[in-house]
C-alpha cells in the first residue's frame, strides 16, 4: 500500500503566488505533498516577497523556468490571464506532466487553455471553493483548503492516473474533491458566488451613493447587516471583474431568476403578505442550518466575531 504521508510530486510549479497560491506553497510544505516547490510570478515585488517569505525552493519571474521538470504546474493567475500564461508555458512542460489551474470559472479556461496543451500532457482543470477578500503572498496560509470542497472538471477520457494524483493532492492539502463537467461548474457557481458577490457590490455601491442618509451613518450603523456584504465587495477587482467577462451566460442566467424572485418578494411587501415572507425567511433560515450542519461555516452568533468590550 502507498505511504500515505509520501509526496505525491517530486515538483510542483506553481504560477502566480498570491493568495491561493502561496496557500498551495504553504499547503505542499506543512503537508508534505511534493518534493520541491516552484513558484514564478510575473510582479518583481511578488518575486522579492515570496523569496522572503522561503515558501518555495526555487522563486523565479520566468514561467519556462519553474514549469521545467515539474510533474504538477498550476496556474494561480487571474482568470483572464491563464490563456496567455499556458502558451508561454507549454513548450516547457514535461511529458506526462499534469496541467491544472485554480481558476474560479472553467469553460471560459478550458477555451483558453485547452488549445495550449501539448500532445501527452494531462490538462485538468480545478476550482478550490476556499478563499479571503485578500490577495497577496501574505495573505495565504497552510490551512485555507481545510474541509473546503475542491471542484475537478476533467475533459472526457482524462486519464484515471493523473486524475488520482490530482485528487490525491488536493485531499492531502484537506480538501474535499468533487468532479463534474466544466458548465455545470459555472452554472453552480453563478449562483453560490457569482450572483451573492454582485450582489454585495451592487448594495455597497447603492448605500455609497445614496444622498438621504450619510457615508458616517452608513459606517456608523453598519453592523445592522450592511459590514457582512462589506466583506465580499471588498473581494480583489482584478479576480471579480475576470470573473464576470468569463462566465457571462450562467451569471445573466442567474440574475435573471433572480429578477424574478425580487418582483415577487416586491409583491408580498407591496400586499402585506405576512404569510408569504415568513414561509420564505423559513425556508432561507433552513438553508443557513444545514450549511452549519455541513461544517461550511460556524454557528457562532455573528459568524464568531469577538462580542464588543463591556467598558
Ligand atoms: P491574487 O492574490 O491577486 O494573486 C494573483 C497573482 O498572479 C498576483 O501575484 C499577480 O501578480 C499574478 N499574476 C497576474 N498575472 C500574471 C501572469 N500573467 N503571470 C504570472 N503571474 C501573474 O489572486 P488570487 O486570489 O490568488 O486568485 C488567483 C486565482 O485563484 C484566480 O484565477 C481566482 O479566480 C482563483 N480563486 C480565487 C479565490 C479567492 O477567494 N481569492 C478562490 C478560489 C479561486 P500582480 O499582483 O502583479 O498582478
Amino acid at each position: 500500500m502507498a505511504d500515505a504521508r509520501a509526496p505525491i510530486f517530486d515538483k510542483v510549479a506553481l504560477i502566480g503566488l498570491g493568495l491561493i497560491g502561496s496557500s498551495i506553497a504553504r499547503g505542499i510544505r506543512t503537508y508534505g505533498a511534493a518534493k520541491r516547490i516552484a513558484a514564478s510570478d510575473s510582479s518583481a515585488d511578488v518575486v522579492a516577497r515570496v523569496r522572503e517569505l522561503a515558501i518555495a525552493d526555487e522563486v523565479t519571474q520566468n514561467v519556462a523556468e519553474a514549469a521545467k521538470g515539474a510533474d504538477l504546474v498550476i496556474l494561480c493567475v487571474p482568470v483572464g490571464a491563464c490563456g496567455e500564461v499556458a502558451r508561454a508555458l507549454a513548450p516547457h512542460l514535461a511529458p506526462g506532466a499534469i496541467l491544472s489551474d485554480v481558476g474560479s470559472v472553467k469553460a471560459a479556461i478550458v477555451a483558453q487553455v485547452a488549445p495550449h496543451v501539448p500532445a501527452g500532457v494531462h490538462f485538468i482543470p480545478a476550482h478550490p471553493i476556499a478563499g479571503t477578500e485578500y490577495s497577496g503572498p501574505d495573505a495565504g496560509f497552510a490551512t485555507l483548503f481545510q474541509n473546503r470542497w475542491c471542484i475537478l472538471t476533467p475533459p472526457d477520457g482524462a486519464e484515471a492516473e493523473a486524475m488520482r494524483k490530482l485528487s490525491a493532492f488536493w485531499t492531502r492539502l484537506g480538501a474535499n474533491v468533487e468532479t463534474m463537467s466544466a458548465s455545470h461548474h459555472d452554472l453552480v457557481l453563478a449562483v453560490t458566488s457569482h450572483l451573492p458577490h454582485l450582489i454585495a457590490y451592487n448594495i455597497v455601491g447603492t448605500a455609497a451613493d445614496l444622498e438621504e442618509v450619510t457615508q458616517s451613518e452608513v459606517i456608523k450603523f453598519s453592523a445592522s447587516g450592511f459590514r457582512d456584504f462589506t466583506r465580499i465587495a471588498a473581494s480583489d477587482p482584478t479576480m471579480w471583474r475576470d470573473i464576470f467577462l468569463n462566465n457571462k451566460d450562467a451569471v445573466l442566467e442567474m440574475l435573471g431568476r433572480f429578477d424574478e424572485d425580487l418582483t415577487a418578494l416586491r409583491r408580498l411587501i407591496r400586499t402585506g403578505d405576512g404569510d408569504g415572507l415568513f414561509t420564505l425567511f423559513t425556508r432561507t433560515r433552513a438553508i443557513r442550518r444545514s450549511i452549519i450542519e455541513q461544517g461550511q461555516d460556524t454557528a457562532a452568533p455573528d459568524f464568531g466575531r469577538a462580542a464588543p468590550r463591556e467598558e
